[in-house]
């Protein structure tokens, strides 16, 4: 007899994808736990091996000149290379978003990223007086704005081509400035989702790591 054959299947790409959250440095806890209350599965990466096994990455907020020194001497700034070329789904979220720039103004002396997204970011951009803030901000394809947190956050400057911003700052003197992109199978935000309760963007991601957007 051959296995009954469910009446209704809902075939995906991957309905349980694993994204592991890169844990050299940042706030990598809270990732995690929003990525899990997302349907994904996860796994902490800090070693090449450990990368092979994600479906998806997060690169978390943190302090980007530290996670390169600990990406490059842990030996993982090639391997992260390799799997955003070979078309791996990675969302940075603040220094995440810092790592994923093809181009960054204001880094330290030497300091390299992963690259991917054809943008060029700013560090700690929105300058000292406001060093940290949380506005409102209106993201494509979400139909309610995003309360988004900023800690020292990065903007972006510029982007080529092939970039699609989906959110940008709305008032205020960074009013036009933009916080959310997307290229291909690359999302990065100038924000903190992972501290706000609303997983709207880390769904969105976990999306993406299924094949569904
Ligand atoms: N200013 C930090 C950097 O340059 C980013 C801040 C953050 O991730 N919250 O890496």
């Amino acid at each position: 007899m051959p296995p009954a054959i469910p009446e209704k299947v809902t075939v995906t790409a991957n309905p349980t994808p694993t994204v592991g959250v890169l844990a050299l440095q940042g706030d990598v806890r809270e990732h995690v736990r929003v990525l899990e209350d997302s349907g994904a599965r996860t796994l902490t990466v800090r070693r090449p091996d450990e990368l092979e096994r994600a479906d998806g990455l997060v690169i978390p907020g943190g302090e980007s000149t530290t996670m390169w020194r600990l990406a490059r001497s842990f030996d993982m700034l090639e391997p992260l290379r390799k799997r955003v070329e070979a078309g791996m789904p990675v969302y940075g979220s603040c220094a995440g978003m810092i790592m994923l720039a093809d181009t960054i103004l204001d880094g330290v002396d030497g300091q390299e990223t992963v690259g991917g997204l054809a943008m060029t970011v700013r560090r700690n951009a929105f300058g000292r007086q406001v060093d940290s803030f949380e506005a409102d901000v209106r993201i494509d394809g979400f139909a309610d704005p995003f309360h988004a947190v900023f800690i020292r956050a990065p903007w972006v400057e510029s982007v080529g081509e092939a970039v699609d911003v989906l959110g940008r700052v709305e008032t205020g003197p960074a009013a036009g400035r933009i916080v959310a992109v997307r290229q291909g199978q690359l999302l990065a935000t100038s924000f903190h989702p992972e501290l706000t309760g609303d997983a709207r963007v880390h769904r969105f991601f976990v999306d993406m790591v299924k094949g569904l957007s």
